[in-house]
């Protein structure tokens, strides 16, 4: 897909240091939970671009965006975006990725930090598939908790946990076979994968995307 300039309907914040950023789809725009898109601005005269994950499970009229910042030090890019408001233009292209939900029966999302977009999306596109989905989040400080409990009560299984002895333990306690899918910084993909190998689990066909 060639670049696209679509419009920013709004900006919510949905936890700590997060914000979603909701896009109008430009025309033929389609992306499922787990692709992300490019989003392309020029600062301080230098085009810029960096990836974000799609955090809607549909992305017919609009889509979400979740977007992590560090409040001490956002870099140029999170300062961009956390200044956007509703009826801006921004650029997109996409949706890229191969790693993202295609209808499992029994999903296993293991998500850090802003892995939790897509872990999300996931979640509530399977929960609307009727399908089976466990999602463990790790945080030190959780976001989207409304929208986790929502899909709790519909009927996920959800941890959202804070330290990585208690990821190795849910993963240990959840897996049994399920489709994995796993997103995040770097950091939480080693710490998913080998909590997936204790656990006696197979990273084969495992869907992973790393945030760098
Ligand atoms: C395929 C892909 C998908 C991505 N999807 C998302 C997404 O859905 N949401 C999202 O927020 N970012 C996502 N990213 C990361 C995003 O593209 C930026 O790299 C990130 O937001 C940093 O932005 P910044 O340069 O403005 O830096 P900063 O403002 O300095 O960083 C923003 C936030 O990212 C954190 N961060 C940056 N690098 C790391 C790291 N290596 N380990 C841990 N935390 C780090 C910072 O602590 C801070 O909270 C994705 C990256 C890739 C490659």
């Amino acid at each position: 897909m060639e670049p696209a300039e679509t419009t920013v309907r709004a900006v919510r914040d949905v936890g700590p240091d997060t914000v979603a950023i909701d896009l109008a789809s430009p025309a033929g725009f389609a992306a499922e939970p787990g692709q992300f898109v490019k989003l392309t601005a020029v600062l301080d005269g230098e085009e810029e671009s960096r990836f974000y994950t799609v955090s809607s499970p549909e992305t017919d009229d609009a889509f979400e965006l979740t977007v992590s910042y560090d409040a001490d030090e956002a870099g140029g890019f999170s300062e961009y975006l956390l200044a956007l408001d509703a009826g801006d233009a921004v650029t997109v292209t996409g949706p890229f990725g191969r790693d993202y939900y295609e209808g499992e029966a029994r999903s296993l999302v293991l998500a850090g930090g802003p892995g939790v977009g897509p872990a999300v999306a996931i979640a509530e596109r399977a929960l609307r598939d009727g399908n089976e989905v466990t999602v463990v989040y790790r945080d030190d400080a959780p976001v989207h908790e409304d929208r986790l409990a929502a899909a709790a009560s519909a009927g996920a299984e959800v941890f959202v946990l804070g330290d990585d002895d208690a990821v190795r333990e849910a993963v240990a306690d959840a897996y049994d076979g399920q489709q994995l899918f796993v997103y995040g910084f770097a950091d939480f993909v080693d710490l998913a994968e080998a909590s997936v190998t204790a656990a006696g689990g197979d990273l084969d066909g495992a869907k992973v995307e790393s945030f760098g």
